[in-house]
C-alpha cells in the first residue's frame, strides 16, 4: 500500500514501536503512515506527498497541524514556568484562569474544572465523581453505570468498560462488572421499519427505563452519553432522544454525563455537543479540541450538586483522593487557553455550521447516485458515510470484505486521510478548512468511492 516501507523510519518502527488500535500483522506487511510535517489542514509524508486530514488526526486538531501561535504559547510558557501540579492546594496562574474560562464555556454556572490528561481519565474521574456523589448522600449502593452499544469512551479499563464496541473488551476480559449497555439511537440500524422517529425514541427510553427496573434503581450511579456518537461510527440521536432519556433518568436519581471529548469545542457547530442535542448533564468531559491535541491536557467541569457531595465527603478534613501529576499543567492551560482565544477570535461556531453545510452538501452530491452507499448522517463537521452492499434494502457488505477499510485505503493513496469504523467512512476535518478543503475532499472522495465501487463488483 506504502510507497516507504523501505524507509529507514519505517525499519525502526516496525523493530520498536507497538502502535495503538494497529493490527500487527498489516503493520508488518505494509508498513507505517510517516507523517513528517504539517501545513493547516494537510499532512505531509516522508516522500513529501501531501494529504488532506479530513479527521483531524483523530477528531482532535481542530486548528490543523503547524499553528504557529500554539508553539508560542507553549515556549513562552515553558520559559516562564515549566512545570506545576494541583495536589495539596497547589495552582498556577493558567490553570486557575483556565478552569473559570472552562466554567463559563460550558455553563455549569457555579460549577468547577478538574483537570486530567486524556480523555479516558476524564471519564474515569466522572465516574468517580458519580460514585462519591451518591455515597456522601447515604446511597453506596448506587455504582453501576449505563453506557450505549456502539459508544466509545476511552481505553483505561472503566473508560473501556462503558465502550459499546466489542474490539475494546475481547482480549481484557471487559466490561468490569457493574459497566451495561442499552440500546444505540441508531436512526438507520437500529430504528424499525415502519417506526416514526419519536416511536423510536420512546422505545428508547422505555428500554432504558426496563433496563433500570431490572438492574434495581438503587445500584445505578449514572448514564453516560457522547452527544454524538463519535467512534462507533458518526451517530447523531433521534430528535428528542435526550430530553427523553433524561426524564427517566431524573426519575430513579441516576447522573446524566456527558462525554464531550469529540463534540466539544465546536465540532457539531455549537461550543458543545449538549447544546446541540438538548442535553443538561451533571458533568463533562473535555479533551482533545480543548488544546487543537497540541498538548496532552483534558478535564471535567462538574455541577455544584457534585462539588458540594465533594465538600461533604471530605468535611472530616480528609482529602479528595484523586489526581494525577500532569494535571493542571502550565504549558496545557496556555496552550488551552490560546487554542480557545483562537476559536473566539475565528468565531468558530458560526464557521463550522456555515462549512459543515458545505461539507454535507458537497459529500450528499458525491454520495448520492453510489451503488454502495446506504447513508450519509451528521452535524456540524462530524459527518459518517455508510457502505452497504444494497442501498434499497441497507443489506450490509460481509465483514470479511473490509469495504469501509478498503475505501479508507484507497482514499489514502488519493491524498486524502478518513477513517473506517466498520463500514462507516467518517469526516471530521479540521474546524478550519475552507471551501478550497471542502472541494478537495469531495474530489477525492469521488474518485476513491468510484475505484471502491469498480473493486467490489
Ligand atoms: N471519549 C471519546 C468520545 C473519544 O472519542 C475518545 C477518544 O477518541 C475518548 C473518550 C478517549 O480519549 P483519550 O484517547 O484522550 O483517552
Amino acid at each position: 500500500m506504502l510507497s516507504n516501507t523501505q524507509s529507514e523510519t519505517n525499519a525502526t518502527d516496525l523493530a520498536y514501536h507497538l502502535h495503538s488500535q494497529t493490527n500487527p500483522q498489516a503493520l508488518s506487511r505494509e508498513g507505517a503512515y510517516i507523517v513528517v510535517k504539517g501545513d493547516g489542514t494537510h499532512v505531509i509524508d516522508e516522500n513529501g506527498k501531501r494529504y488532506i486530514d479530513a479527521m483531524a488526526g483523530l477528531w482532535c486538531a481542530s486548528l490543523g497541524f503547524n499553528n504557529q501561535r500554539l508553539g508560542r504559547a507553549a515556549a513562552t510558557q515553558y520559559e516562564e514556568l515549566g512545570y506545576y501540579h494541583s495536589f495539596y492546594g497547589r495552582t498556577n496562574p493558567k490553570a486557575a484562569n483556565l478552569s473559570k474560562k472552562l466554567v463559563e464555556l460550558t455553563g455549569m454556572a457555579g460549577g468547577k474544572t478538574f483537570f486530567v490528561t486524556s480523555g479516558s481519565e476524564a471519564n474515569e474521574t466522572m465516574v468517580k465523581l458519580a460514585w462519591l456523589y451518591h455515597a456522601s448522600r447515604g446511597k453506596p449502593t448506587k455504582r453501576k453505570i449505563i453506557a450505549r452499544d456502539r459508544a466509545f469512551h476511552g481505553s483505561t479499563i472503566v473508560a473501556g468498560s462503558m465502550c459499546g464496541l466489542e474490539m475494546m473488551h475481547r482480549e481484557f476480559g471487559l466490561p468490569l462488572p457493574g459497566f451495561i449497555h442499552t440500546l444505540c439511537p441508531n436512526n438507520y440500524r437500529v430504528r424499525l421499519p415502519g417506526e416514526s422517529e419519536a416511536e423510536f425514541v420512546s422505545r428508547l427510553a422505555g428500554e432504558l427505563e426496563r433496563m433500570i427496573l431490572r438492574e434495581g434503581p438503587d445500584t445505578i450511579a449514572a448514564f453516560i452519553a457522547e452527544p454524538v456518537i463519535a467512534g462507533g461510527g458518526i451517530i447523531p440521536p433521534p430528535a428528542g432522544y435526550f430530553e427523553a432519556v433524561q426524564k427517566v433518568l431524573a426519575k430513579y436519581d441516576i447522573l446524566c454525563l456527558d462525554d464531550e471529548v469529540v463534540c466539544g469545542f465546536g465540532r457539531t457547530g455549537n461550543w458543545f455537543g449538549r447544546e446541540t442535542v438538548g442535553m443538561t448533564p451533571d458533568m463533562m468531559s473535555l479533551a482533545k479540541g480543548i488544546t487543537s491535541s497540541y498538548f496532552p491536557l483534558a478535564a471535567v467541569v462538574v455541577s455544584p450538586k457534585i462539588l458540594e457531595a465533594v465538600e461533604r465527603y471530605n468535611e472530616s478534613g480528609t482529602s479528595f483522593g484523586h489526581g494525577f501529576t500532569n494535571a493542571a499543567h502550565p504549558v496545557g492551560a496556555a496552550v488551552a487557553a490560546e487554542t480557545i482565544a483562537i476559536y473566539e477570535e475565528l468565531d468558530i461556531v458560526p464557521h463550522v455550521r456555515k462549512i459543515g453545510a458545505r461539507l454535507h452538501q458537497k459529500l450528499a452530491e458525491v454520495t448520492k447516485d453510489s451503488p454502495i452507499v446506504g447513508n450519509l448522517r451528521g452535524v456540524g463537521l462530524m459527518y459518517g458515510v455508510e457502505l452497504v452492499e444494497d442501498p434499497s434494502t441497507g443489506t450490509p457488505f460481509a465483514p470479511a470484505r473490509q469495504i469501509g477499510a478498503r475505501l479508507a485505503a484507497i482514499a489514502y493513496e488519493n491524498g486524502l486521510v478518513v477513517r473506517a469504523m466498520r463500514d462507516t467512512v467518517g469526516f471530521c476535518p479540521p474546524l478550519i478548512i475552507d471551501d478550497n478543503d471542502v472541494e478537495e475532499i469531495g474530489a477525492k472522495l469521488q474518485k476513491a468511492l468510484r475505484e471502491t465501487e469498480k473493486a467490489v463488483q
